[in-house]
């Protein structure tokens, strides 16, 4: 296992993307001992306070992003006025009697969908009452049997001025469309959030194309994700300086300080950039752990010029 650095150092690190909610394990204890800082990522329905209390008892610590991840999302309906052996019937479409007899076997045990309006005001409000909160988790995932296909909560955070944390997996086109039909449809008011493709499994090509498109995207890396595919560090290689984040993608969060670490780690070799082992704030700014926090307050204030600039290594 990687040795952590002194707490100084990791008080400087932020975690741009976990689920500490989704893990039994979470105490106060674990809260207290956490040495990083996290965004605390919602997935679904019952886990929205949990966020929300989580960044009340930890301001310092906790950034809390508010959304549903694209897995839960058959659990949300378009329309208000469906029942909801309507709305699954609409939503896996049974094309055989079999289907239909299997479908009929699933409902008791799928729980009520939430009509999307709900669900977009709930997040709504609890943007509107934390200030540095998030959008997130949400997204775009084609490897998940529901397709999953409205954009309406990216635009509920462009509307209100807020950062969004993204999944995104064998969803490539869509996400491209969504980009564009972001940036399309709020001019100015897009390039003053910042987004961030978490986990990102882009080939380092797509990836250039978007710094080439957008100067808000941002990409955060994890090792329980992005190191099952050599192509991290070809991602990593490829990517700006001045765009990489990292995170750990994890529910337990006695882990999240190791988990993030290791990615600091990985960033710091195939970049060739030092890592600190103490932290002083007038530092070595080439420094990964320098870089990366520069890399998170650009991230956090948005506000990107309209073009990108052409990033330099
Ligand atoms: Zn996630």
């Amino acid at each position: 296992m990687l040795s952590l650095p002194s707490p100084d150092v990791l008080r400087n690190v932020v975690d741009a993307h976990c689920h500490p909610t989704d893990a039994p394990s979470i105490s106060s204890e674990s809260m207290d001992k956490l040495s990083i800082n996290i965004c605390a990522m919602s997935s679904k329905a019952s886990d929205q306070s949990m966020v929300r209390k989580l960044a009340q008892s930890y301001p310092d610590k906790v950034i809390p992003c508010f959304g549903y991840h694209p897995w839960f999302s058959h659990l949300i309906s378009i329309r208000g006025d469906l029942s909801k052996e309507d709305h699954f019937r609409e939503l896996f479409r049974p094309s055989s009697a079999e289907d239909l007899a299997e479908l009929n076997a699933l409902l008791p045990g799928l729980s009520d969908p939430i009509p999307l309006d709900n669900v977009l005001q709930e997040v709504r409000q609890n943007l509107e009452a934390f200030p540095n909160a998030m959008l997130g988790e949400v997204g775009l995932d084609r490897s998940f049997r529901i397709p999953y296909d409205y954009d309406a909560s990216p635009h509920l955070a462009v509307a209100l001025g807020r950062n969004i944390s993204l999944h995104s997996v064998k969803a490539h086109q869509a996400t491209m469309e969504l980009l564009a039909s972001s940036k399309a449809k709020h001019g100015v008011q897009w390039n003053k959030i910042s987004l961030d493709m978490h986990s990102c499994g882009f080939s380092p090509e797509m990836w250039k194309d978007i710094e080439r498109r957008y100067s808000n995207v941002f990409i955060s890396l994890s090792t329980v994700i992005n190191s099952r595919s050599p192509n991290h560090i070809a991602l990593i290689k490829a990517c700006d300086p001045h765009r990489i984040l990292v995170e750990s993608d994890y529910n337990d969060v006695d882990l999240c300080a190791q988990r993030t670490w290791e990615m600091v780690s990985t960033v710091a070799h195939v970049k060739n950039w030092k890592i600190e082992t103490e932290w002083r704030e007038e530092g070595d700014h080439t420094a990964v752990v320098h870089r990366l926090k520069e890399n998170w307050i650009r991230f956090k204030e948005g506000n990107h010029p309209t073009t990108p600039s052409r990033g330099k290594s």
